[in-house]
């Protein structure tokens, strides 16, 4: 079974690019592009120098004696929270950015929902001196505050969706008009690995040097490249993708998506994506996707902002519905437990999103000498006020 993408851009059934015609030359010059560009060496040279010196690659694959102790196994956590901005994003904002200039392209176009995507393009863009503009649900830019005002710092104008329910997915319908309507000096940087092909496969590359870097790491650490597990969560799947991607035919290694369950799946208030969705297309792909009987997108719900989106990339699909991977949903009350557990047993704390892939520890046992390795997608920091309230500290 193949489980990258296909030369159709398609993941077994999903994928693809249903998009208006009159976005179709946009996409397509991407298409056409893309690959060569990243195999141009001095485009890999300029990626590589920018992930070492500005993001601070390598993230270290740290082993958590703590953790593992309590739960008899052995877990290593790849700390993307260590990341320049705070998490595993900014490696696919480096790829697009640098992408963009390749093709000419002198104006950046984003969406954003709780603004972190938004501020690592808002970054990427203050570092290359290109014109920025991310719309943002009018809802989202008054519940994330901190983030549009980071964006604002870095020189980026946030343009409010007033449409719709004042969301992500008004904010992304915007940003294709504004791509429709600029489609010559425009490159539209999408922020996880969704949309229409090329999209997916590009995020996944760009991210995938996570693997790519378990991989050498762990054979210092264990005298092996393949753990027995590795561990992610997912919104749109990007940190995801990159931490599965130089695993996904090794067989090895087993593969869990971890969804938020928000207040259960059966609560009416979730984003367990898997269980809960249907066949269906958003954001120009065919995918998972919660729906109503109609095909109305239904409203996620999860504490974590960045696990709140309704549908997942279509490489999660197809590694869901082809067994491939095991998917496990852990709602708001388990991840904000695993979260708090982190911060007092090794003094890290982690995004509520990454809190998440932590949870499964209290529902799946591990062998003891099992390795499994966590992606640590994100840093707490943007979460204070959340851990705050929830624990009542
Ligand atoms: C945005 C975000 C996620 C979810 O996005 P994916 O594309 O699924 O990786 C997860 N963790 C953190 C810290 C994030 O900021």
């Amino acid at each position: 079974m193949n489980y990258n993408v296909n030369d159709k851009g398609y993941y077994g059934e999903f994928g693809g690019a249903y998009i208006p015609e009159m976005l179709y030359p946009n996409v397509e010059e991407l298409r056409q592009n893309y690959l060569k560009v990243m195999a141009e060496p001095d485009f890999k040279a300029e990626f590589d120098k920018l992930l070492k010196d500005y993001v601070g690659r390598p993230s270290p694959l740290y082993f958590a004696k703590r953790l593992s102790e309590k739960y008899n196994t052995k877990i290593y956590l790849k700390r993307e929270d260590l990341n320049h901005t705070g998490a595993h994003k900014i490696n696919n904002t480096i790829g697009q950015i640098l992408m963009a200039k390749r093709l000419g392209k002198a104006r950046i176009i984003a969406e954003t929902g709780a603004g972190q995507h938004g501020v690592a393009t808002a970054t990427v863009c203050a570092l290359m001196g290109l014109e920025c503009i991310v719309y943002m649900g009018e809802i989202d830019i008054a519940r994330q505050a901190p983030n549009v005002a980071r964006m604002k710092m870095l020189g980026a104008s946030v343009v409010p969706a007033k449409s719709g329910s004042r969301t992500l997915k008004d904010a992304t319908n915007e940003a294709i008009r504004d791509w429709i309507n600029n489609p010559v000096d425009t490159h539209y940087i999408i922020g996880s690995a969704i949309g229409p092909h090329p999209y997916p496969d590009m995020v996944t590359r760009f991210q995938a040097v996570i693997s790519e870097e378990i991989k050498w790491q762990l054979k210092e650490q264990e005298g092996r490249e393949n753990p027995d597990y590795v561990v992610a969560c997912i919104g749109g799947g990007s940190n995801a993708a990159g931490t599965y991607y130089h695993y996904l035919h090794e067989e090895d290694v087993n593969i869990i998506a971890v969804e938020a369950a928000g207040h259960g799946v059966d609560s009416g208030e979730s984003a367990a994506t898997s269980i809960l969705g249907k066949e269906g297309i958003i954001h120009g792909c065919k995918t998972l996707l919660m729906q109503t009987n109609d095909g109305q997108i239904t409203e996620p719900y999860s504490i974590s902002a960045g696990l709140d989106y309704p549908g997942v990339g279509p490489m999660h699909a197809h590694l869901c519905k082809s067994g491939r991977a095991e998917f496990m949903a852990m709602t708001d009350d388990q991840a904000m437990k695993a979260g708090l557990d982190l911060c007092k047993l090794e003094g890290i704390i982690p995004a509520i999103e990454s809190s998440h892939a932590l949870a499964i520890f209290e529902e799946k046992t591990f062998k003891p000498d099992d390795v499994v390795v966590v992606s640590l997608s994100g840093r707490g920091d943007k979460d204070l006020q959340n851990y705050i309230e929830y624990f009542k500290i």
